[in-house]
């Protein structure tokens, strides 16, 4: 059984997403390479490769089950924050959207009653709740120390 032409459509949105998110990670980077700050640098360069990741899984999975995966143009990511923490809460903030967008996908595989994507994207639903634990720690640990928590926050993140 092919993927409907909804699901084959609602996963080049994802791949889109997660594409997006890719791009939004590395502009992160540059932004902590810009401040000096190598370790949260590193550990952003380490999510945009996740992010990629995320997409060729989509990607595979969609091909083998008869969908039409497209590349499309990716929109312009963001390149200034306010502060390192004001990055890391952009971080939280943005994973808490993919769970939703994979949540949503989750109910159109079940509204399409396909057994079979519902199961490929559990492995999704799990790793976001990973990804927004994670963010939410690394926020946590600014909310404890402040500004001047950063020195011992970047040595932990290069060490990723
Ligand atoms: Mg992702």
């Amino acid at each position: 059984m092919n993927l409907t032409k909804k699901l084959s459509d609602a996963f080049n949105e994802q791949i889109k997403a997660e594409m997006w998110s890719s791009n939004l990670y590395l502009s992160m980077a540059v932004y902590f390479m810009d401040a000096g700050l190598d370790g949260c640098a590193h550990w952003m360069k380490k999510q945009t490769a996740e992010e990629l990741e995320h997409a060729h899984k989509l990607i595979d999975y969609a091909v083998k089950r008869g969908g039409k995966a497209v590349i499309s143009q990716i929109d312009a990511v963001p390149a200034q924050w306010d502060s390192p923490q004001a990055v890391f809460e952009h971080v939280h903030q943005h994973e808490c959207r993919v769970s939703e967008l994979i949540d949503k996908l989750v109910d159109l595989a079940i509204a399409e009653n396909d057994k079979a994507t519902q199961e490929f994207l559990r492995w999704f639903v799990n790793e976001q709740v990973e990804e927004e634990e994670n963010a939410k720690g690394i926020l946590d640990q600014f909310n404890i120390f402040g500004v001047h928590g950063l020195y011992c926050i970047n040595h932990d993140l290069g060490k990723r």
